[in-house]
């Protein structure tokens, strides 16, 4: 666990530095790789100190870890907290956030569109420990107030919505929740802190899946999540450092490699996207283009005004339908048919026979995901390359 968002750098720079401290013993510009369990104490006064909590160093890799902390202070900084935590996996800290905050007889109001295990673990919570939960367009004040109960702790959002690319007003969403004492949690895998930052639109948990954007190679799987010093404190207190779901230090070190490039990266994503919305929007098989960078996109102003790019992800709806789809991703060369996303290889993917099927069809079609929805994440390839594909993959569908 870390501390401090005293940002006198831009955002690229902090993505490289932040976080980093020199290395004493040699002077290494990269940050070692603590590959240890366990700390040697200097003496058993300082063992019983480090115990008590009244002394900063390290005692045992669960607890903590040198190249683990680099990374935790890195993503605090860059989202404008003032704390962070890692863990194995985006999915560890949606469940350590979730099993850290609630307790049963609690609410959890969800955006309508949830990544598949989010939604999952939600009915887990349910049905397994008495913690029930609704989704939400919460599109404004009154569909949130309509939604809340006395007993609602805790907004689980996704903007944008995995994968419709619907967008929830993030100012709006913690000025009523904060109005009622109510906890907003912001899943930000799709955007990065480089292009958004709920915190600093006042909500009060930022995670990440930092296997995506953050990782960015499709090397590593890891989560991260950011708030405020008291209560990245009590989740490690209570949750983490129970259920063990740490990052390996190994990992830790490629997630801090990833971010160096962070900024490069999603401006190149940002740009490539926005070209294959455009021209997938202009083609005669694409009925329907979900991109945020889009003009015609129904939210359009509202992504201006919350993010600072429009990102890599877009889904679409073909003509033919799941028929379609189906023949498209069997026909890209370049794209990779896989799920995931916010890699440089540039990935395509089907929902609803893929990371939705485990979602009722009812509720699946509740939440806007259609037979043929097509989801696209764009990598950082030769625009020209990437779009060559997907116009020879269309001819075939
Ligand atoms: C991938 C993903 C997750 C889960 O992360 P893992 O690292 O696979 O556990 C959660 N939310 C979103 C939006 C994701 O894309």
């Amino acid at each position: 666990m870390s501390s401090q968002s005293n940002r006198k750098y831009g955002r690229g720079t902090t993505a490289i530095h932040g976080g980093s401290h020199n290395d004493p013993l040699t002077g290494a510009i990269t940050t070692p790789i603590y590959q240890t369990s366990t700390f040697a104490f200097p003496s058993a006064e300082e063992g019983a100190r480090r115990f008590a909590g009244e002394s900063d160093g390290y005692i045992y890799t669960r607890l903590g870890n040198p190249t683990v902390h680099v990374l935790e202070d890195k993503i605090a900084m860059l989202e404008g907290a003032e704390a962070g935590l890692a863990f194995a996996s985006g999915m560890s800290a949606i469940t350590t956030v979730l099993l850290g905050l609630l307790k049963s007889g609690d609410h959890v109001l969800a955006s309508k569109g949830l990544y598949g295990s989010t939604y999952s673990f939600l009915v887990t919570l349910k049905t397994s420990f008495g913690i029930d939960f609704t989704l939400s367009d919460l599109e404004d004040e009154a569909a949130i107030l309509r939604d809340i109960r006395s007993n609602t702790r805790l907004i689980f959002v996704e903007t944008p919505i995995n994968p419709t690319m619907r967008l929830i007003d993030l100012t709006m969403l913690a000025n009523t929740a904060k109005a009622h004492g109510i906890y907003t949690v912001v899943d930000n895998t799709f955007m990065s802190p480089y292009l958004q930052r709920p915190i600093e639109l006042g909500c009060d948990i930022v995670i990440h899946s930092a296997t995506k954007y953050i990782g960015g190679h499709g090397d590593v799987v890891a989560g991260l999540a950011v708030g405020s010093k008291e209560m990245m404190h009590q989740l490690f207190a209570k949750t983490h450092k129970h259920t063990g779901s740490i990052l390996a230090p190994f990992d830790a070190y490629l997630l801090i490699r990833g971010l160096k490039t962070l900024g490069v990266r999603m401006d190149r994503h940002c740009e490539n996207a926005q070209k294959v919305a455009e021209f997938l929007a202009a083609h005669p098989k694409v009925t329907d283009v979900y991109y945020p960078g889009l003009p015609s996109f129904p939210q359009y102003e509202l992504a201006k005004r919350q993010m600072d790019g429009f990102g890599g992800l877009m889904s679409f709806e073909l003509e033919g339908g799941l028929q379609a789809g189906r023949k498209m991703m069997d026909s890209v060369e370049l794209c990779k048919l896989a799920v995931s996303l916010g890699d440089v290889d540039s990935l395509i993917q089907h929902p609803a026979s893929m990371t939705h099927a485990g979602i009722p069809a009812a509720e699946r079609e509740q939440m806007g995901i259609t037979d043929g929805l097509v989801r696209l994440s764009v990598g950082i390839e030769d625009i020209d390359d990437i779009l060559a594909d997907l116009e020879q993959a269309l001819d075939r569908a």
